[in-house]
């Protein structure tokens, strides 16, 4: 029997599309997940989603942070959904834990208090932890230490479109520090006095400061009323603008810098990571924003989120058919479009101003 003749071109085709999957080069990076044993059905979702819509061409290696040991099952079931190499590690009491210092009786009536008010994880202990965690002790792990770029991944979120590029090669080929797909705004309750702690902060480091080129016009509005009439109410200059944390890209050396250190540290001293409940995200936003040249902060714009209740989507719909994506760019959920969504500060911020494309 004659075999089937093939012209060499659409032999290779077929093998790209059905059989040889190369495996690209890969920054000095890792995927990194916060995540307790419970949320392991969660956790794969998440993984499953990631690995089909990037990870299996690049195999980074996945890192998981707990407050308590990952258990057999977890360890098990999430190394066998990665491509790259797994990482476990359990966080340290002392980067977890509530410090001695936050004074008891106060922090139990604030804590009854927000929950009496209805404040989202107002009552919340593990909560309050997780977000200090998250805002200033995530990046002094250990295992993070010979790692330059991590990607945060949080259980339960989808990623609906192939990737087009490696973000992280996006990041470092274009000097990118912070990388964030969502802007939204924060819920007032929970950092009724951030901005007061923050205005002290910039008046006591100022050789911090980025004073030339940051992204302070993100977080304020003073320059736009009449301009643009903020939908939420804010009593403070802070418009209470911020990258939605869950996805984030970022520079570790940025984070381990003494300057974002110093920054957290003046934070954390306030107590109001207990007494009230602020969040890792707008801690992480307020930082990048004063303390990074504002062109080193990304809004990855291809690409397709959902972390509930918002998603976002590519508007242009060559892109969603070249990447395949499932999602609807006039969906309820979608967010950029839709009054929550901060992203018009961001690009009248400046960002992307000069509309250059960067190099992928
Ligand atoms: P939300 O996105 O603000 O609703 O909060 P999540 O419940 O998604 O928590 C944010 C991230 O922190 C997720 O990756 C969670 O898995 C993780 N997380 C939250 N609380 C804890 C905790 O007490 N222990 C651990 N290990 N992870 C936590
Ligand atoms: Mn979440």
């Amino acid at each position: 029997r004659k075999p089937l003749k093939l012209s060499s071109n659409s032999y290779d085709d077929d093998m790209n599309r059905f059989a040889i999957r190369k495996i690209h080069e890969r920054e000095n990076a890792t995927l990194l997940m916060l995540v307790r044993n419970w949320e392991l059905p969660g956790a794969l979702k998440s993984m499953r989603s990631l690995e089909d819509r990037f990870n299996r061409d690049y195999n980074y290696d996945w890192t998981f942070l707990n407050d308590e040991p990952f258990d057999e099952t977890f360890i098990e079931a999430t190394t066998a959904m990665a491509s790259g190499k797994t990482r476990y590690a359990l966080v340290p009491t002392q980067h977890w834990d509530r410090p001695e210092w936050i004074d008891e009786d106060r922090f139990e009536k604030k804590l009854q208090l927000m929950q009496d008010k209805g404040v989202l994880y107002g009552g919340s202990r593990s909560y309050r932890n997780m977000c200090r965690f998250n805002s200033g002790y995530f990046f002094r792990q250990k295992v993070l230490e010979t790692y330059d770029y991590y990607f945060r991944v949080e259980p339960d979120v989808e990623y609906y479109c192939d990737f087009p590029y490696d973000p992280f090669k996006v990041m470092r080929r274009n000097n990118k520090k912070y990388g964030f797909v969502i802007a939204i705004y924060e819920y007032e309750d929970t950092i009724p006095t951030l901005w007061d702690a923050v205005e002290e902060y910039m008046e006591e480091n100022k050789e911090d400061i980025n004073l030339e080129n940051n992204s302070y016009g993100f977080l304020t509005d003073s320059d736009l009323l009449g301009v643009l009439t903020p939908i939420v109410d804010s009593n403070s200059d802070y418009n209470l603008c911020h990258f939605w944390s869950n996805f984030e890209i970022g520079d570790l050396n940025f984070f381990r810098s003494d300057r974002y250190k110093r920054y957290f540290e003046f934070l954390d001293s306030k107590g109001g990571f207990y007494y009230e409940r602020w969040g890792d995200a707008p801690v992480h936003s307020i930082g990048a924003a004063l303390l990074l040249n504002r062109d080193e902060i990304i809004h990855f714009d291809e690409l397709g989120y959902y972390h509930n209740p918002y998603y976002t989507c590519p508007t242009s719909y060559h892109m969603r058919l070249q990447q395949r994506c499932q999602c609807n760019p006039h969906g309820d959920g979608q967010v950029d479009t839709n009054p929550n969504s901060c992203l018009m500060r961001w690009w009248k911020n400046g960002a992307g101003k000069t509309f250059l494309k960067y190099e992928q």
